[in-house]
């Protein structure tokens, strides 16, 4: 029988990861109370703050995320060197680790794979997984080739550090320089760099470790991202994280014209330029239906036990009935819709009502399946013998 006891390994802390994060909240902190103090904080401190905060923010959602990692559309060559320059200026690695890790998070999701696995409670999804190297700091680029064929991404990854650096910390301080000489360079400094990289660092890391918490799942149950508007407010949109979860190559998150989405909004304007292209959108037969199966997962397995096997298998199949028959409508309407404007003056009088039919018919689908919900939530009634 062997004597040897199980030991765990030791936690082994990435000092570099773990002396930045640590240090710039606190340098932040104090830098910016010794500059408000000494000089006072003008419009070009809190304009330098703003520029880089939109900036460096954007690179990271619009082109680490839904343009790098997801593909969602396709940007011209200055696009992406903004977003490589500005990206690395937001000190979150270089595009291919980001990309990489990112690939893994949804590929993998809440599992051992994933590297911010929200199973393992909010600190380590936050921003624990940075400071702690499990791989010995190994990273398996395997999953992002497609990326590593862009001459941007190569050298961005080649020179991150002192991209970073130079964007990142000596520009804001050069420009406020250059507008106000000493006291706007130091607060150029302080603002756009440090207390800019503390805020757009933890709006990042609220994606991983709150958006996996907090939030309504309308889309999927598969995992634990969740939607949330307020998130979204401090993200660049990136809080309607449980739909980008059900559709990943989405360039959208907040679907809705009215959701924050200021990256959806960027990249939507500069394809009205054609700087954008290709803009993924998912089809809304397919988001109506995974909302409806959605909700039927969630009320089933609340009222399963209050059912018999049979009367389950009942409603699941008048609830798929009811998806199929939803799915085939909104089809149906996408494509009259879109025939709708290439159409002479009497063929759009048949479209329209065909157009008005198929609408009525998606109410009444929808008051079909809110009627299988109630009954779900009903206890069934035997009758008596
Ligand atoms: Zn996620
Ligand atoms: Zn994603």
């Amino acid at each position: 029988m062997s004597n040897t006891i199980e030991t765990k390994d030791p936690i082994k802390l990435n000092w570099i990861n773990t002396i930045f994060l640590v240090l710039t909240p606190v340098l932040a902190l104090i830098g910016s109370i010794w500059h408000g103090v000494t000089y006072g904080i003008t419009w070009v401190e809190l304009s330098i703050f703003f520029v880089w905060y939109f900036a460096c923010g954007l690179s990271i959602t619009v082109g680490y995320h839904r343009l790098f990692s997801h593909r969602s559309h396709q940007a011209i060559l200055p696009l992406r060197i903004l977003y490589a320059l500005f990206g690395a200026g937001a000190f979150q690695n270089s595009i291919l680790e980001w990309c990489s890790d990112h690939r893994r998070h949804h590929k993998e999701t809440d599992k051992e794979g994933d590297p911010y696995n929200a199973s393992r409670g909010f600190w380590w999804s936050h921003f624990f997984w940075i400071l702690i190297d499990e791989d010995d700091g190994k990273v398996d680029y395997s999953n992002v080739r497609d990326l590593q064929k862009d001459w941007v991404i190569r050298l961005q990854h080649r020179f991150i550090f002192s991209i970073g650096f130079l964007v990142g910390m000596v520009a804001p301080a050069l420009v406020g320089y250059a507008i106000g000489g000493i006291p706007t360079a130091i607060g150029g400094f302080v603002w756009g760099g440090l207390v800019r990289t503390v805020f757009v660092h933890h709006g990042t890391f609220l994606i991983n470790s709150a958006a996996h918490v907090w939030g309504k799942q309308s889309y999927t149950i598969n995992n634990s991202s969740k939607d949330s508007q307020w998130l979204a407010f401090f993200t660049f949109g990136e809080g309607y994280h449980n739909f980008h979860h059900a559709f990943q190559a989405d360039y959208r998150n907040g679907i809705r014209w009215w959701h924050w989405d200021p990256s959806k909004w960027w990249i939507r304007a500069w394809s009205l330029v054609k700087f954008n292209s290709n803009l993924k959108r998912t089809p809304t037969a397919s988001i109506e239906t995974a909302k409806m199966r959605t909700s039927y997962s969630k009320i089933a397995s609340k009222s399963e036990k209050q059912h018999s096997e049979s009367t389950m298998s009942m409603f699941e199949t008048r609830s798929n009935e009811c998806i199929s028959a939803m799915r085939e409508a909104l089809r149906f309407l996408d494509d009259k819709r879109s025939q709708l404007n290439k159409s002479s003056s009497n063929a759009r009088q048949i479209i329209v009502k065909q157009i008005a039919h198929t609408k009525d018919k998606i109410m009444s689908i929808n008051s079909e399946f809110q009627a299988i919900l109630d009954d779900m939530m009903k206890p069934t009634v035997y009758p008596a013998v």
